[in-house]
């Protein structure tokens, strides 16, 4: 009957969408298997020159027969070099995230001497810009289970963000404290903000509100991602706040507290 006809006719259709998505999806997934691959290579590919170029200029910082042009030119390369090594860097652990190739060495951590580390990590970025660091730690310890060097790492990022994208002589905050079961790490500052239509991508991998070579501090727009995939690691979740562009913004980074730093529960005694 013409109405089975049109329901054969309408399975069909569908079949062949359900067939040509599925195919599409394949596609997609290999195309994103080949990008993955591809930084990869290009990441270990560009590390390579990096590193005899770093230890030559560091053999010239040594000779002393230099002129002070061939001085300034030397300190520019360096400069750069270092920016480059840090982009390449960047590089190659997004492509070890995605592909599961990075592995925690977890131990017992105190929180406050892993943010002790970050803001070494940091200082000469915070006091190029001359911003003024606030630290506001508790005077209790905060045991974390984790990896010492990517918590420093997770919030030498955030730190250095907060100086990247704050005006010359800006405020910046650092607050830790315990809430619950949980470690609060807050790294605030009152910089150039975040829209609200940008705040929910930051996170994503490449992601950037300012794509232009104008920016101060060229990244790649992985710092947050890889922030990300550590902190979730750990078992925490990061997450930003920012009333908006020229407000300021505050990431908030929560761990789990490792069960030896939180209070003993005393059982009731018993009574015999
Ligand atoms: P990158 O700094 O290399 O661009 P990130 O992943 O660290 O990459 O950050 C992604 C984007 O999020 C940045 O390009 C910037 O636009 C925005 N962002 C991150 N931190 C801040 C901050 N503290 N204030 C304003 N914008 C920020």
């Amino acid at each position: 009957t013409p109405r089975e006809m049109h329901l054969v006719d309408l399975c069909t259709r569908q079949a062949v969408d359900y067939i040509e998505n599925a195919q599409l999806y394949a596609q997609l997934r290999e195309a994103d298997r080949r990008k993955d691959e591809f930084l990869a290579m290009l990441a270990h590919e560009l590390r390579n020159p990096l590193a005899p170029l770093s230890n030559s200029l560091h053999t010239l910082r040594l000779c002393e027969e230099l002129s002070p042009a061939a001085h300034h030119v030397r300190e520019i390369m360096e400069r750069q070099v270092q920016h480059m090594v840090r982009l390449v860097d960047d590089l190659l652990e997004v492509s070890r995230i995605t592909r599961g190739k990075i592995v925690l060495r977890k131990e017992p951590v105190e929180l406050l001497t892993a943010l002790g580390s970050a803001v070494e990590a940091s200082r000469p970025l915070i006091e190029a810009a001359r911003h003024q660091l606030h630290i506001d730690l508790p005077g209790y310890p905060l045991c974390v289970e984790g990896d010492a060097v990517r918590l420093s790492q997770v919030i030498t990022n955030l730190l250095n963000n907060a100086a990247k994208y704050t005006e010359e002589g800006g405020q910046i905050w650092l607050a830790a404290r315990r809430e619950g079961d949980s470690a609060i790490i807050s790294v605030r500052d009152a910089g150039l903000g975040i829209s609200a239509e940008m705040l929910p991508k930051i996170f994503d991998m490449f992601s950037q509100v300012d794509r232009t070579t104008r920016r101060a501090q060229g990244g790649l727009g992985i710092g947050l991602t890889l922030a990300k995939s550590l902190v979730q690691m750990h078992g925490g979740t990061i997450e930003a706040t920012s009333a908006g562009v020229g407000q300021g913004s505050e990431f908030l980074v929560r761990l789990p507290l490792a069960l030896r730093s939180l209070p003993v529960i005393h059982s009731p005694s018993v009574v015999s």
